[in-house]
């Protein structure tokens, strides 16, 4: 007799996956392929940047010496500065130049009055100030974005688009970062054919295009090896392809049917299990294992709670594996609207479509939350966490809502 396996919270279920994960070698990224991913060293900066002080103002460059009572003070404007020109005279005692946005600053001011706080003076080569401004007033100073030399961004920064605009500027083409997890997906099930079959009698395997996109979304690199019929040989010919691979996934016959061979094929290709009974609903038949380098996620056959558990294991293992610290699934706070309830002993995951109603954001469950349908997937905005130990959750109970990953 096989002995019954206790159920593992998610929250320990996905501790433990996270804690099989290797992790990967780095490679040279090109800047438009490194989005979402991690540096793998420390970048210095080659450049200055800004190259020089300039103005962060349409307005006048002046002494900010020269701006005392009474005023207006009114200053001669010696020449006009446009962004891309170089300064070509001296701001002298009693003189300014007028400046442009990003222009640089001319030698001998030392702050920028805002043209708002000016007007014409009679003359039509001077300007009256109308008050006062602080040195350094309305100047972006050199080097503060980056100085050549000095710490631009560190190892395990993650990259977002202003940090690639940073390093854009600073001529840079490729970055060190782990390379992407390759990803092989194998379906299982005798019921199942290739969307480009008729499918007579038989339906589309839908998981794996699905389950492939959303490697993808989460920065994978996914191969769809194909479909294994229901016998041991073929799952496990099947798992022999998917050798060499950083993540393998399977989808369907991890239940405990007789036609469920997914965990005697892992066990029987060598992979350690490390657990196989997660309490959630969706997807309490989940199979999480390692062998060498190669970490195995059986996941349910169901489409949505293969969906569900990818979301809930798999996405957070992919964003490790790029280098990501916190791969926690994101959550924010909502209200229920409607009731909700279940019995103890599983924590589950309601497709929810959620919107924003006086400042608050409430959950309304899908109608239909068959795991069995994609539809109950399609149109749902946040998977509502109704915890394991609770039985009922009222109208405008507080709740936890984790956005998906998978909408459009
Ligand atoms: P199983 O875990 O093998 O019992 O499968 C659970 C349910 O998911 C069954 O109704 C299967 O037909 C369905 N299913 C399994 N694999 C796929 C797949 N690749 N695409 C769509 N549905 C599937
Ligand atoms: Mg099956």
């Amino acid at each position: 007799m096989k002995e019954e396996p206790e159920l593992l919270p998610v929250e320990e279920a996905r501790a433990r996956t996270l804690a099989l994960l290797p992790s990967l070698p780095a490679e040279w990224a090109r800047l438009d392929e490194a989005l979402g991913r991690v540096l793998a060293e420390d970048v210095l900066a080659r450049r200055t940047l800004p190259p020089w002080d300039n103005s962060a103002m349409d307005g006048f460059a002046v002494r900010s010496t020269d701006l005392l009572p009474p005023f207006p003070v009114r200053l001669r404007v010696v020449e006009t500065i446009y962004a891309g020109r170089t300064p070509r005279e001296e701001v002298r005692p009693g003189t300014c130049a007028r400046i442009m946005t990003g222009a640089p600053l001319p030698p001998g001011a030392d702050a920028v009055v805002m043209k708002e706080r000016t007007r014409p003076a009679p003359e039509a080569d001077a300007v009256e100030i109308l008050e006062a401004v602080a040195p350094r007033n309305f100047v972006r100073s050199q080097g503060e974005d980056a100085r050549t030399g000095e710490p631009l961004l560190p190892r395990g920064t993650a990259l977002g688009i202003p940090e690639l605009g940073l390093l854009v500027g600073q001529g840079l083409q490729e970055v060190p970062v782990p390379r992407r997890p390759r990803v092989a997906i194998l379906s299982t099930g005798d019921e199942l054919c290739r969307a480009d079959e008729a499918p007579e009698g038989r339906i589309v395997d839908t998981n794996a295009p699905t389950l492939a996109l959303a490697v993808r979304r989460a920065g994978g690199v996914p191969s769809v090896l194909g479909i294994a019929r229901d016998t041991l040989e073929e799952v496990s010919g099947l798992l022999a392809a998917a050798e060499g691979y950083d993540f393998v996934l399977t989808s369907a016959g991890v239940s405990v049917g007789e036609h469920d061979f997914v965990r005697a094929a892992l066990e029987q290709r060598g992979v350690a299990l490390d657990f196989w009974r997660v309490a959630i609903k969706p997807g309490k038949p989940l199979v999480v294992g390692r062998k060498g380098g190669t970490v195995y996620f059986g996941l349910p056959g169901n489409p949505t709670s293969s969906l569900v558990t990818f979301e809930l294991f798999v996405r957070p293992a992919l964003r490790r594996m790029l280098g990501h610290a916190d791969v926690e699934p994101p959550r924010v706070t909502g209200r229920l609207s409607g009731e909700l309830r279940k019995p103890a002993g599983l924590a589950h995951f309601v497709r929810v479509s959620a919107s924003w109603r006086e400042g608050e954001l409430w959950a309304r469950p899908l109608s239909t939350q068959t795991s069995g349908a994609l539809r109950s997937a399609a149109s749902a905005t946040h998977l509502l966490h109704f915890p394991r130990s609770s039985t009922h959750l009222g109208e405008g109970a507080q709740v936890e809502l984790l956005p998906v990953s998978w909408g459009s």
